[in-house]
């Protein structure tokens, strides 16, 4: 079976973005695939967090995986943190990656614009993390949105320069991106993808937010003073909502063209909005529970991260040998 490895950062409760471009494909491959995820608490750091917030957005992040379908039994659910393998292989990829490749990076040149006030050393070498994560498992398929595809060409650039150095060791990773919703776009300025670190809480749905919360924001959303709905050039945000609209039902564009022809933004707004409710309903349903479960969730990403130990490890004593440690 071929190896999938993903991984999303607790900096936020996960939103429609994160949902219909990672989430929702990861639980879809768990059947077909050895699939590993993780919470990686480790790459939350490039930012600044306050710990006590933190500590909760992990647990929450973990619990929300879950309530998604990502099932432990059949996946390896873990906590990045809790591997120190990644920690480990980071240092050694990051001493093999160079400061020009790192500096092409488009999330540092965004992030760092972001917060100037911060440009730590850790958001610049991301990538080299974000490596070391991928190639620990071995992985052969990263899914991912397509705001982390050129993090994957450095993952791959990176584990092929390894190879030819020290002879093989990595699997080089293929990415894996969906062929719509890749790319959900903000709700207050659909020219920029929608995060879950934004300040502005209109530009993102959450998974967790309440139906009226929902449909509210949908009503909210920016969009043009056009009066069509129809999926062109220079129609961002009527696109974005009619990509979002088709992920959740299915309805092709020219179906959604013909089913609100006539109709207004109002309108349609409200259905993207009360699809969207509707089919995160259960996800919330299955947090609430989860998450007063906290032994239940204790011992799983205990269970998860010591098996994730295991494999790290494999590979870990293959790359001190290549690169001339001592055996331990
Ligand atoms: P942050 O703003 O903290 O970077 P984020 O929303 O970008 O948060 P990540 O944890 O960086 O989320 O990414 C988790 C996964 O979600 C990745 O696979 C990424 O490609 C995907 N993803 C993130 N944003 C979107 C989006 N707007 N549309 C589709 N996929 C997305
Ligand atoms: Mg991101």
């Amino acid at each position: 079976k071929q190896i999938i490895l993903s991984g999303i950062q607790p900096t936020g409760t996960f939103t429609l973005g994160n949902y219909i471009g990672a989430i929702r494909n990861w639980v879809k491959l768990q059947e077909e695939y050895d699939c590993a995820y993780m919470i990686a608490d480790m790459h939350a750091l490039t930012v600044r967090q306050d710990p006590v917030k933190l500590r909760q957005q992990i647990l929450s992040a973990f619990a929300v995986l879950l309530a998604c379908g990502v099932d432990p039994k059949k996946s390896l659910t873990f906590i990045q943190s809790q591997v120190h393998q990644h920690a480990e292989l980071n240092w050694v990829l990051a001493c093999n990656t160079q400061f020009g490749e790192l500096s092409r990076m488009t999330q540092f040149k965004d992030k760092s614009a972001k917060h100037p006030e911060n440009i730590n050393a850790g958001l610049f070498t991301y990538p080299a993390l974000m490596a070391a994560d991928i190639l620990l498992y071995q992985a052969n398929l990263v899914p991912v949105g397509v705001d982390q595809k050129q993090h994957l060409e450095i993952t791959r650039d990176i584990a092929n320069r390894f190879n030819n150095n020290y002879g093989q060791t990595f699997t080089i990773p293929e990415p894996y991106i969906p062929e719509i919703g890749a790319k959900v776009m903000s709700l207050a300025e659909p020219t920029k993808k929608m995060s879950k670190s934004d300040e502005n809480q209109n530009a993102f749905i959450t998974i967790l937010d309440a139906p009226e919360v929902i449909i509210k924001k949908f009503k909210r959303a920016v969009t043009d003073s056009d009066m069509e709905i129809r999926y062109a050039e220079g129609k961002d945000g009527i696109n974005n909502l009619m990509s979002i609209y088709s992920t959740i039902t299915g309805d092709s564009y020219e179906t959604i063209e013909r089913d609100f022809s006539g109709k207004g933004y109002g309108d349609f707004k409200t259905a993207v909005g009360e699809a969207v409710a509707e089919a995160l309903r259960p996800i919330r349903e299955n947090y609430d529970r989860l998450i007063k479960d906290k032994a239940y969730l204790e011992e799983t990403y205990h269970d998860g991260a010591q098996k994730a130990a295991y494999l790290a490890e494999k590979t870990m004593r293959k790359v001190y040998r290549k690169v001339g440690f001592l055996a331990k």
